[in-house]
């Protein structure tokens, strides 16, 4: 009767099991002692389609894991946010049909005119 090695696997007469080798360190177990390796990719475990032994079996890369951020939040209707001090200036005055808008390198204005004295004032 002829011998083999069989390195890790079990050998039975009465209940034969199939070999495999481990496609990481390559030695020989039993078939059904192998697993899958599986991976995150995206939100979801991938199949890497390697199976592997259970001293080679690695646990999932998190860092690997796509981050499912959860959906924004309904916007409220008229909102009123503080008011931060030199954050956004004081609000222009609405321009009515006597006022031009300037366009300057330090921002926008508004040019109205004086009805009193028919001077420009420059609002900013
Ligand atoms: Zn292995």
């Amino acid at each position: 009767m002829a011998w083999r090695p069989h390195g890790r696997a079990r050998v039975s007469a009465r209940d034969p099991r199939a070999f495999g080798i481990c496609d990481r360190c390559n030695f020989q177990y039993n078939l059904q002692s192998l697993t899958w390796q599986f991976e995150w990719q995206g939100a979801q475990l991938q199949n890497r389609r390697i199976l592997v032994c259970p001293i080679c079996l690695d646990v999932p890369q998190e860092n690997l894991r796509s981050i499912v951020l959860p959906p924004d939040p309904v916007p409220v209707l008229n909102p009123r946010p503080p008011r931060v001090p030199g954050e956004a200036g004081p609000t222009p005055p609405p321009p009515t049909a006597a006022s031009l808008l300037l366009i300057t390198n330090g921002g926008t204005s508004h040019l109205l005119i004086d009805d009193d004295d028919d001077r420009l004032i420059v609002v900013p």
